[in-house]
């Protein structure tokens, strides 16, 4: 028995207590010190009444549930244990009632198949469990259930792609275009490259409307397979967009796609927010009425006032960097057109099969042949004057430089402030004899786009930048990329930023410059200096930050797990998708008996989701 005076003498404590009364403590006792009271905090109690049959039921566990508070519920409205004791009673009195309330959501033969618990247990186990260990288990067979369910949403919903809305046929054997562009093509493709073209020129001959991720590594050329199955859609007499997340990459990649159709008397055309209006109302014309061939754009292209005459083929590049919402709207603008998306993030497989899980995936697993690994270092604040040094010798040599200043969020005034000042060092104090300029995500896009081509032509030496840059753009002869404050970005952001060099024939370098550099930061960007396997580096960021951080799609609702671990529940998703999909291949309306369950469980719980689905 413990004594009293853990709570002090005081007038309001010797009230709550009264000799001869039953209670429950809840207390935190120090492990070294367990026999001092001194060490003992009191936390919360539970007047206890033994005429309650039920109290005496919930006090038979070992283990007391305690809930996290939420929405309105505050401390001081309710006590946690109190709050225990509600939930016990509530969940007696439910079950007394009617011992079915929990109703089941799986089908007998997949409890039995993978050995998982009923869905009353589970939900009784969590938050009452016998052994500890109950709660490991019953979270497993909830979490089993969450990825099901997606994974049959995910099913029903490529399912319902491929049945209902037929795509666009381009098998109009012209091929002048497509031959043509490959004959003049400056490099010869990759194996990789060659590979998922053949995959994409198959789709688009066939009547299945494509939905299709290309993934591949930065720089491991991905345009030209989109401009190349652009070139399809085209020779078959439709037209092509191609959305892109920022007007600087639209830019870029309407100079560069130009220059590679040059020769094939085809129409490109650039529509981006900021465009005088006389040109606006020029360039919406040529698309409506079918003289643009090409469309690049960024987000502009999904405005109301746009109007294609027939698009047939829709390409979005930096997929990751869009909102859910986005790829639906630019579809919208054909008749069901054909859809590529891209993304150079590479997705761990977890995330593929969940939020990409409709999609076919393509990827590219090789680089071009004339690529020389990255060198990168991690150094600190202190290497600086080494590394200026190190700047000047490789530009002596004709190469360029970039510099970034981490912006992580581009309205973030202080962080710009310094990244301008910044600036002003370098070009008057540090590099005074070389050519330094600067971007930024305020800047409007034409001057953003006005200082990159000077660094493309290599007028500028120094590009110092905000991330702005760290999609898309791609300048062979920088070879240096430094990033300042490099602890402050993410691992998948640091990788697509040193993408940005190594993309020609000489040695790259990456430096990344870290200030308080901790374990856990040493830890994080030393993995950048090991591998330049893009996958590898998502996949541990993935682990470090969590799925819904890694992807920035918090927000969609589609991966907010309540029982589920990504990182933990690999396995359990594998198993659960393949489940699914084979359900949905089999009897897609669930019209057999042994599926009725799911039926059931899918209409009350999760029909909504679907529809949320479908506008994603
Ligand atoms: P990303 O996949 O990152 O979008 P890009 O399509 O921008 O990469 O290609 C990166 C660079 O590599 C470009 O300059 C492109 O012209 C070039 N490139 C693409 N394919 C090859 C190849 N097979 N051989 C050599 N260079 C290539
Ligand atoms: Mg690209």
């Amino acid at each position: 028995m413990l004594d009293i005076p853990v709570f002090g003498t005081s007038e309001f404590r010797s009230k709550q207590f009264r000799l001869n009364e039953k209670f429950l403590f809840w207390i935190k006792v120090d492990k070294e010190n367990f026999s001092s009271a001194a060490k003992i905090g009191y936390r919360d109690h539970l007047k206890l009444n033994e005429y309650d049959q039920m109290e005496k039921d919930f006090l038979k566990f070992k283990f007391f549930p305690l809930y996290e508070l939420s929405g309105i519920l505050k401390k001081t409205w309710i006590r946690p244990m109190l709050l225990s004791k509600i939930i016990f009673n509530a969940f007696s009195t439910l079950l007394k009632s009617n011992p079915e309330y929990i109703e089941e959501t799986l089908p007998e033969n997949i409890l039995k198949e993978y050995n998982l618990i009923s869905r009353k247990d589970a939900i009784l186990r969590i938050n009452f469990p016998i052994e500890l260990s109950d709660t490991e288990t019953a979270r497993k067979r909830l979490s089993f259930e969450e990825l099901f369910y997606l994974e049959i949403i995910l099913a029903l919903k490529k399912k319902s792609i491929q049945n209902e809305k037929k795509g666009i046929t381009f098998n109009k054997d012209i091929k002048e275009l497509t031959e043509k562009f490959k004959s003049i093509i400056p490099f010869e493709l990759t194996s990789a490259q060659k590979k998922v073209m053949n995959e994409i020129y198959t789709d688009m001959r066939s009547d299945k409307c494509m939905n299709r991720l290309l993934q591949g590594d930065v720089g491991s050329g991905k345009t030209i397979v989109a401009v190349y199955s652009m070139l399809i859609a085209i020779e078959n007499g439709y037209q092509a967009a191609l959305m892109c997340p920022t007007e600087l990459l639209a830019e870029q990649h309407y100079k560069s796609i130009s220059e590679f159709v040059k020769s094939l008397n085809i129409k490109v055309t650039l529509l981006v927010g900021g465009q005088k209006k006389k040109l606006r109302n020029e360039i919406l014309y040529d698309i409506k009425e079918g003289k643009s061939n090409i469309i690049i754009g960024t987000h502009a292209l999904i405005q109301e006032k746009v109007e294609f005459k027939n698009l047939g083929f829709a390409v979005i590049d930096e997929q990751h960097k869009f909102g859910v919402m986005q790829r639906a709207k630019l579809k919208e603008k054909g008749f069901n057109p054909d859809v590529l998306v891209m993304t150079a993030t590479p997705i761990p497989r977890t995330l593929s099969m969940t939020y990409y899980g409709d999609l076919d995936v393509s990827v590219i697993d090789e680089l071009p042949k004339n690529r020389i690994p990255i060198k990168t270092a991690l150094r600190v604040e202190n290497d600086k004057p080494k590394i200026y040094n190190f700047i000047k010798e490789e530009i002596k040599k004709g190469r360029q430089v970039y510099i970034i200043f981490p912006l992580i969020d581009e309205s973030e005034k202080l962080d710009l402030k310094s990244a301008e000042e910044n600036y002003v060092i370098l070009k008057d104090n540090i590099f005074p004899e070389m050519n330094v300029g600067m971007v930024h995500g305020r800047m409007f896009w034409y001057e953003k786009d006005e200082v990159t081509e000077e660094f493309r032509k290599g007028k500028i030496n120094i590009l110092v930048s905000t991330t702005v840059i760290e999609v898309g753009i791609d300048i062979p002869n920088a070879t240096v990329m430094v990033i300042e404050e490099a602890q402050r970005f993410g691992l998948s952001q640091l990788h697509q930023l040193r993408g940005r060099v190594g993309r020609g024939a000489d040695q790259s370098y990456c430096i990344l410059i870290a200030k308080n550099l901790d374990d856990v930061a040493m830890k994080r960007l030393s993995i950048l200096c090991e591998t330049t396997d893009g996958f590898k580096i998502a996949e541990t960021d993935m682990e470090i930050r969590g799925p819904g951080e890694f992807f920035g799609i918090r927000q969609s609702g589609i991966l907010n797990f309540s029982c589920t671990d990504l990182n933990k529940d690999k396995d359990v998703l594998e198993t659960a998708r393949k489940i699914a999909f084979k359900i949905i291949e089999e009897d897609p309306q669930l019209r057999k008996p042994e599926y009725s369950v799911i039926k059931k469980a899918f209409m009350k719980n999760y029909k909504d989701s679907l529809y949320l689905m479908e506008i994603a």
